[in-house]
């Protein structure tokens, strides 16, 4: 399906909860935030119901996030039947990765190809900074079962931030040069708990490549596959793994923008900085069939603006990155 700047919208991110078992300082504040009550979060067959209307509508590929998906009970068995819904031929994950060594094998049995692990850092001490309170070797092994049970790629997202972790990024690059992981910085962007500190800790992306040009070595442009999503890659000569940028404030990539967003409470997003949604739970719970989900999609496709306009700062007061997803 197209909106109506001719762009192909086929993707759907999906927030299965609000909830996560870390709390990274530039997403939420120390206190956490104030769970949506249990009976506003979407129930499983509600979003498999949404799921098959998005289908019906045009979606191929879904990732499932947050919050943190794998504290969703009940995900793998979602998974699968999502596995089975026709048009769906893509299913993956965005997660800290704390509950992979549990879940891995068998969210892969059930259908997930791949996998997003964010890990801003790779230091103990700092990990239990910038996470309050996470284990960096539990990610770790998160990491390794993903990589063990074959999901592939396994992509690492580094959230770069100037005076907290922007002395890691050569360190973080070498990761590639031996491990099959591809490492994508995403540049800082004003949601969440960052937005009073966002302008000094921003660090662009043109900075980044520049300081790994010059302290390891040429970055080689590499073309991935369509629909591999917004990222810039590159290589070093003979690395196994690749190196992403995602430039989303310094070079948006809105023009190419295939994506919807389904909050955990059933709003779904026309873009990730436009607090519009159109509520597909109200409807869901009165009874509405397939169909008609497939029609308010098109309505949130209708709805999508040409590009974001984060420079001006994030004015949502209602939600948080946690519950519409990351
Ligand atoms: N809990 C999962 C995880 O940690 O990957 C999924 C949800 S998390 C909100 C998804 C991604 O959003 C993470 O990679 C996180 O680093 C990123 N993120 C959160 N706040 C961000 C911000 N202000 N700027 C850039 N990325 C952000």
């Amino acid at each position: 399906m197209q909106d109506t700047y001719r762009r192909e919208i086929n993707y759907l991110r999906v927030s299965v909860t609000d909830k996560c078992n870390l709390r990274c300082i530039y997403c939420l504040p120390p206190e956490g935030i104030k769970s949506i009550p249990h009976e506003e979060i979407l129930r499983l067959e509600e979003i498999e119901a949404i799921i098959r209307g998005a289908a019906l509508a045009g979606i191929k590929k879904i990732r499932l996030t947050g919050g943190e998906p794998l504290v969703r009970k009940g995900l793998e068995g979602l998974i699968r039947r999502i596995s089975s819904i026709t048009g769906i031929d893509d299913i993956t994950l965005t997660t800290n990765g704390l509950l992979l060594p549990s879940q891995a094998a068998a969210l892969k049995e059930a259908g997930v190809k791949r996998v997003n692990i964010s890990l801003d850092t790779l230091k103990e001490e700092r990990y239990r900074e910038i996470t309050r309170g996470g284990e960096l070797a539990e990610a770790w092994k998160g990491i390794h079962s993903a990589l063990d049970v074959g999901l592939s790629p396994v992509k690492i997202n580094t959230v770069v931030i100037r005076d907290f972790n922007d002395d890691e990024v050569e360190a973080m690059a070498r990761l590639t040069l031996e491990s099959p992981l591809h490492i994508r910085f995403i540049e800082l962007m004003p949601i969440g708990t960052c937005n009073t500190w966002t302008e000094g800790r921003f660090v662009p992306a043109r900075e980044i490549i520049d300081k790994i040009n010059r302290g390891i070595g040429i970055l080689h442009p590499v073309k991935m596959a369509e629909g591999d999503g917004p990222a810039k890659y590159y290589r070093f000569d003979g690395a196994e793994g690749t190196i992403g940028f995602i430039t989303s404030m310094s070079e948006h990539f809105c023009e190419n923008c295939n994506r919807l967003r389904l909050t955990s409470s059933g709003g779904l997003r026309p873009c990730l900085y436009d607090g519009r949604e159109v509520d597909l739970k109200t409807p869901l719970r009165r009874g509405t069939g397939d169909r008609e989900i497939a029609d308010l999609i098109m309505t949130a496709v209708n709805l999508k603006p040409d590009r974001h306009h984060m420079l001006e700062g994030w004015k949502d007061k209602k939600r948080v990155m946690s519950q519409i997803g990351g």
